[in-house]
């Protein structure tokens, strides 16, 4: 177990805020992290993962919790489905490749999401129309309230997008490992952000249902392995590698409006044309309950903010949902900043209020 005072944390926020904490903890096994004196610790105790996810807004006066259980074990190798126990500490990307390795269907649309496998069950962390509640079995935690095992079955977790129970019981629940359902059964999903174009281009024909057919008389076509490469592909051009360069990916939620409001924005649009500005077809999604989700990145790049920099913090070129560390010295203040400018604008020009996804520490 490692411990360590008045602990420099940037290496364990992927935004690379220069922050410290009173105490850094970081545990290799559950029984370590159940014979802590908890409440000895400095106050207040915070568990993290990578960092992926989180805006330290200043140094931590109290306890930093991370893991380091780190096993991957193969558990039930049924006909199809095929069970996987790993622990919290594992890099979720390690735990993909693994399973792709394998020749198993289900996390490969998953792939380089940055963070660790506890975390993934906290945040139902998404992408290419995948989420990882799908694959999610059950989730074994400590309850720090008596320092019980638990263990929850999805159902028990109300997941939804981005969010969780977990979420909704902030620092109760310690996740110690996380139960994966893979498949064998043929089973891609490749009709989001351009992951079939991106397969075809290499192998062409590759994603037809002739293909598909022949994986059913035995031959190997498509594999796992080769989704999980034209994902990293699609990945590297869009996003920031935060080995490169510090953020925490996608700043803000995409906003859900009526569809009232929707087409008062859409009828904007229309206006500032005869005004003599382009207009620009407002990108949306329709959503069940008759609300429309707006991508941010549209309003906050239709605002103007792509390449926006405050201090050392910068919109990113590429994706303007992701506000980077650019100078790799910029301090948390020049963060929120930028993200101040960007709400209030987004405000002023839409009447949308944007919310953030990282979390504020
Ligand atoms: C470049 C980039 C791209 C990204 N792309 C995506 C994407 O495509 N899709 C997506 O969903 N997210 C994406 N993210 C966000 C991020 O990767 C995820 O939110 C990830 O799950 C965070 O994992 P982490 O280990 O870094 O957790 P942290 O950021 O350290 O923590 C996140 C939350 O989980 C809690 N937590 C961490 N570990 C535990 C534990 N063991 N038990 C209980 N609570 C815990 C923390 O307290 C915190 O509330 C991206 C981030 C970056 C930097």
């Amino acid at each position: 177990m490692k411990r360590i005072e008045n602990y420099d944390l940037s290496s364990h926020n992927t935004f690379r805020m220069k922050v410290r904490c009173a105490l850094y903890i970081e545990y290799e096994t559950v029984e370590e992290l159940q014979k802590l004196p908890w409440k000895e610790l400095p106050q207040p105790i915070m568990h993290i993962g990578a960092g992926s996810n989180l805006l330290f807004t200043g140094d931590f006066p109290g306890t930093v919790l991370h893991s380091a259980v780190k096993f991957m074990k193969f558990v039930d190798m049924g006909l199809d489905d095929v069970l996987m126990t790993v622990g919290s500490g594992v890099v979720f990307d390690d735990f993909v490749a693994r399973t792709c390795e394998a020749g198993l269907w289900g996390a490969e649309n998953l792939s380089l999401i940055p963070g660790e496998v506890g975390a993934s069950a906290v945040q139902n962390i998404g992408a290419y129309g995948a989420e990882v509640k799908d694959i999610i079995s059950g989730v074994v935690c400590l309850d720090t309230t008596d320092w019980s095992k638990t263990v929850f079955k999805t159902p028990e977790l109300a997941y939804g997008y981005r969010d969780s129970m977990f979420k909704h019981n902030k620092g109760r629940y310690i996740v110690t490992s996380v139960l994966f359902r893979l498949t064998r059964k043929y089973s891609p999903r490749l009709d989001y952000g351009g992951i079939r174009n991106a397969l075809e281009s290499q192998y062409p024909g590759i994603t037809t249902a002739a293909a598909a057919s022949a994986v059913s008389n035995g031959a190997h076509v498509l594999t796992p392995r080769m989704v999980r490469d034209a994902i990293i592909g699609i990945r590297r051009a869009k996003l920031p590698d935060p080995a490169e360069k510090g953020s925490a990916g996608s700043f803000f939620k995409n906003p859900v409006i009526s569809r009232e409001h929707f087409e008062n924005i859409v009828k904007a649009e229309a206006g500032r044309a005869a005004a003599g500005v382009p207009a620009l077809e407002v990108p949306h999604f329709d959503l069940p309950d008759g609300t429309v989700k707006v991508p941010a990145a549209w309003m906050i790049d239709r605002c103007g903010f792509r390449g926006a920099e405050k201090g050392g913090a910068k919109v990113y070129e590429k994706q303007p949902l992701v506000i980077v560390n650019e100078s790799g010295n910029a301090l948390p203040g020049d963060i929120i900043s930028l993200e101040q400018d960007i709400i209030s604008k987004v405000r002023e020009t839409f009447g949308v209020e944007l919310h953030p996804e990282v979390e504020h520490v």
